[in-house]
């Protein structure tokens, strides 16, 4: 019988298909050699995150590429996030969309048949388009916005 240790962060699976490492993991923070390890509430709103949205996202698209997920206070400002940034609770992640195409299908299949809190397109003034999606305890409020930039 293989045993499991769960406090082995890096690894650790929150669910069949992702990892804490990957929705934790930060250039950022790694440039300046800043912790960004979740507290274990985070943990918990990082799983329901994935269990809710990402995996069935991952079931109709295949692989799903998360490039922002748990942040601290500290890496949500430095990366220039919102105040109250759901990212800061392990409520929301980022997704890297292959094409604006693929994005908007990814978007539509969300906004369609899962259940959310919040649901952004977003984009910078380099170009880049990415989806944030976020999930949280007792009442998700259903708020998509297509096209937004953030301040
Ligand atoms: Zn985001």
């Amino acid at each position: 019988m293989k045993t499991h240790n769960p406090t082995n962060g890096d690894r650790l699976r929150l669910t069949p298909h992702f990892t804490l490492e990957e929705m934790t993991r930060s250039a950022t923070a790694r440039r300046y050699h800043v912790d960004n390890t979740p507290s274990p509430e985070a943990v918990h709103n990082l799983r329901r995150l994935c269990t809710k949205v990402l995996e069935p996202l991952r079931k109709e698209f295949g692989p799903i590429r998360v490039t922002s997920g748990y942040r601290s206070e500290w890496l949500n400002r430095m990366v220039g996030g919102a105040t109250h940034s759901q990212h800061i609770f392990g409520e929301a992640c980022d997704i890297h969309i292959p094409s604006r195409a693929k994005g908007i299908e990814m978007l539509e299949f969300i906004f369609m048949t899962l259940d959310y809190d919040q649901l952004l397109f977003e984009h910078n003034l380099q170009g880049a388009e990415w989806i944030h999606v976020s999930y949280r305890e007792g009442h998700n409020r259903q708020i998509m916005i297509p096209y937004y930039m953030p301040a």
